[in-house]
């Protein structure tokens, strides 16, 4: 009996962990058509709606963009500085992920 208790608390606590990340994914608008929520997804970030067409890869040189940088770049147009990026030639970098005018995805250097 006490296991079973144990176990239905332990599903609980993971559902009220479920529903906490849940919530903490905020509503951020589409920086092209500015009118629709953006999804983000493990492996990218897109807008919903098919004729915008708005995405990007969530990964970028080997980082995954944290919800905190998302937002900061749709909301800032700009990332905190994401470190130890690779490049093709495979050495490590540090940049700033940036939202360019056309609103795609660009770095910017130090
Ligand atoms: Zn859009």
């Amino acid at each position: 009996m006490n296991d079973i208790q144990a176990y239905t608390a332990e599903i609980t606590n993971e559902l009220l962990l479920l529903r906490i990340q849940q919530e903490n994914i905020p509503q951020l608008k589409c920086p092209k058509c500015q009118q629709h929520t953006i999804i983000i997804k493990d492996k990218i970030v897109k807008c919903p709606d098919e004729q915008c067409n708005w995405m990007f890869f969530r990964t970028i040189c080997g980082i995954q963009l944290s919800i905190t940088d998302i937002t900061l770049l749709l909301t800032q147009n700009k990332t905190s500085l994401i470190k130890n990026m690779k490049s093709k030639n495979g050495k490590n970098f540090d940049a700033y992920i940036v939202l360019n005018d056309d609103c795609k995805i660009s770095f910017e250097f130090i």
